[in-house]
C-alpha cells in the first residue's frame, strides 16, 4: 500500500491531490535513494577532523536528484509564505514522517533544522536586504545556518535568564557572551549563525528585553571552541557547537524585526518546527519498527527453539509499537491541522501535546526494537542507537517537556476550573435532591 493510500482517514480531507502523489515520491525517494546512501554518506565524512571539513558527495547527487523530481523545499507552510513548495502544514507533516526515516533525507530535500526554522524566520520577520542575502542562499541549499540561543552558565529552559550582552554603539552592534549546542555550526557550509541575546537588559518587561541578531559565521571575535556530543555521536558534519562572543561587530543592519522582538521570533519560530520534529520522530519509530520485524522473522536466530515472532511478549511488542505509533501520528496531525485553520499560537496547546508526547513513544517503540536485536541493538550494526539517541534529546531540546507540561497543566487548570468546579457541586446538589426525593438520606460526602 503506497503512503498517500495509508494517510489516516481524519486527515484524507485536509490533503490535495498534488501533495498526495508528492508524499508517494517521498517515501520512494526516501526507501530507494537515502536510506541506502546512507552508509556511504558516513564513509565519506570519514574520521577526526575531516569530519568538520567535508561535505559528503553523496549528499550532493542525493539533493541534484530531490529536485529533478520536485522535492525541494515542502517544509514553508503555503497558509503564510509564498518561497515554499505550496504544502499546507499537514500535508508536509506527512511528508516529514518519510524524512524523519533516513539520517540524509531532510537535507537531501532542504526540509532540515535549523535551516527550516531560521528559513522561516527570513520570510516572516527579515528585511529585503536580509532576505536576498541569506535565505534565498537557503532555499537553494547553498549554505547553511545555526540558531545560537542556549548559553552554558544559565538555565535556558526559561529565555529570559539568556545573557549574551548586545550593546549599540555609533552603528555597530557590539556582542559578548557564550552560546553552546548551537546546532548545524560545525558544518563548513554554516555561514550565517541567528544570535539571541539582550539589548535592553533592564527593561522592566522581562520579554522585551531580547532581540536577534545575524552573524556570519567568519566575523571576527566568534570562537568555536568545540563540537558537543550526544551519547558519543559527534553528528557530524551538523554537530553541536560551543561558541564565544568577544567584542564582535556587526552593523545595526543586521537586527532582525527591531530591538526587544526577540521573544517574538523564537516564538513564531518553534510553532510549525515543533511539528515537523514529532513527525520526523514518528518516521524514526516506523523504522524501528521494520528493524523489530526483520529481526523477529530472522529465521537464523530462534532462541530456545522458537523464532522471536513465536514469543507472545514480543508479538506484543509489536502490537504495542504499533498503537503507540497510530496515534501518536493522529495527535501531530491534529495540531498540524489546528495551525493551518489558524496559526501557530491557535495550537499552542495541540503543538505541546504533540512535542511531548511523540519522542516518549519513539523511545519506548526503538527501546523494544533495541532489545529484540540482543546486543547488536546497542552496536553500529543497526539504525537503532543512533535513532535513540537522536530522539532521546528532543525530550530536552526546544524546551524540555517539564516546561511543556506545566504550561499545558497551567492552561488546562486556568481555562476549566471555573466550569469544571461549577459544574461538579450542582450534579451533587441534583444527586441528593434526587436522593431525598426517593426517599433515601443525602450522602455523607464533604467533596
Ligand atoms: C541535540 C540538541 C540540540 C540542540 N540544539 C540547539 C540549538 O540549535 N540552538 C539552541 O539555542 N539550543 C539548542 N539546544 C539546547 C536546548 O534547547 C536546551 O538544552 C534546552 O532549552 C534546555 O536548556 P538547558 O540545557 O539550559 O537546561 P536547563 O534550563 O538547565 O534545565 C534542566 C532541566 O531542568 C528541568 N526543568 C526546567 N524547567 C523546569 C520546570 N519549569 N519544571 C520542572 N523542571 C524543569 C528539566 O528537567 C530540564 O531538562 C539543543 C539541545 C540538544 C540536546
Amino acid at each position: 500500500m503506497s503512503a498517500s493510500a495509508r494517510i489516516p482517514p481524519i486527515a484524507q480531507p485536509f490533503v490535495s491531490d498534488r501533495a498526495k502523489k508528492t508524499l508517494d515520491l517521498v517515501e520512494e525517494f526516501v526507501e530507494k535513494e537515502c536510506i541506502p546512501a546512507e552508509a556511504l554518506f558516513s564513509a565519506q565524512l570519514g574520521v577526526g577532523e575531516k569530519r568538520w571539513k567535508t561535505n559528503p558527495a553523496a549528499m550532493e547527487e542525493l539533493k541534484v536528484k530531490a529536485r529533478k523530481i520536485g522535492l525541494w523545499n515542502m517544509f514553508l507552510p503555503k497558509n503564510h509564505f509564498s518561497q515554499g513548495a505550496g504544502f499546507s502544514n499537514v500535508e508536509y507533516g506527512l511528508m516529514a514522517e518519510y524524512l524523519g526515516k533516513s539520517k540524509v533525507a531532510s537535507e537531501a530535500t532542504n526540509n532540515a533544522a535549523p535551516d527550516t526554522g531560521n528559513m522561516e524566520v527570513f520570510a516572516k520577520y527579515g528585511n529585503d536586504q536580509q532576505k536576498a542575502q541569506w535565505l534565498s542562499p537557503l532555499l537553494e541549499g547553498k549554505i547553511r545556518s545555526a540558531f545560537l540561543m542556549t548559553e552554558p552558565e544559565i538555565a535556558s529552559s526559561d529565555a529570559t535568564n539568556i545573557q549574551l550582552d548586545i550593546r549599540r554603539e555609533g552603528n555597530e552592534y557590539v556582542l559578548n557572551g557564550s552560546k553552546w549546542w548551537s546546532s548545524g555550526a560545525g558544518d563548513p557550509r554554516c555561514q550565517i549563525y541567528l544570535v539571541m541575546g539582550k539589548t535592553d537588559a533592564r527593561n522592566p518587561d522581562p520579554y522585551k528585553q531580547q532581540s536577534v541578531v545575524l552573524v556570519p559565521a567568519n566575523t571576527p571575535g566568534v570562537t568555536i571552541h568545540r563540537m558537543l556530543s550526544v551519547y558519543g555521536y559527534d553528528d557530524a558534519p551538523h554537530g553541536h557547537g560551543h561558541i564565544t562572543f568577544e567584542n564582535v561587530r556587526v552593523p545595526l543592519s543586521a537586527m532582525v524585526l527591531g530591538e526587544g522582538r526577540g521573544f517574538e521570533i523564537i516564538q513564531g519560530r518553534l510553532g510549525p518546527g515543533r511539528i515537523h520534529h514529532a513527525m520526523r520522530t514518528i518516521g524514526a519509530a516506523e523504522r524501528a519498527v521494520d528493524w523489530l520485524i526483520a529481526r523477529i522473522n530472522d529465521d537464523r536466530k530462534k532462541p530456545f527453539g522458537q523464532p522471536l515472532s513465536s514469543h507472545g511478549v514480543i508479538l506484543e511488542w509489536l502490537a504495542k509499537s504499533r498503537i503507540e505509533i497510530d496515534s501518536a501520528r493522529l495527535i501531530v496531525l491534529n495540531a498540524a491541522i489546528k495551525i493551518d485553520q489558524g496559526n501557530a499560537k491557535f495550537a499552542l496547546k495541540e503543538i505541546a501535546q504533540a512535542k511531548v508526547l511523540v519522542p516518549q513513544i519513539a523511545l519506548s517503540v526503538i527501546d523494544r526494537a533495541v532489545q529484540a536485536y540482543g546486543a547488536a541493538g546497542v552496536s553500529q550494526d543497526t539504525p537503532l542507537a543512533n535513532l535513540w539517541a537522536m530522539i532521546r534529546t528532543l525530550r530536552i531540546a526546544d524546551g524540555p517537556d517539564e516546561v511543556h507540561l506545566q504550561q499545558l497543566g497551567k492552561r488546562e487548570n486556568k481555562s476549566r476550573r471555573e466550569e469544571v468546579v461549577k459544574r461538579l457541586a450542582w450534579q451533587r446538589e441534583q444527586s441528593d435532591k434526587n436522593l431525598t426525593a426517593n426517599g433515601f438520606p443525602k450522602t455523607k460526602s464533604s467533596l
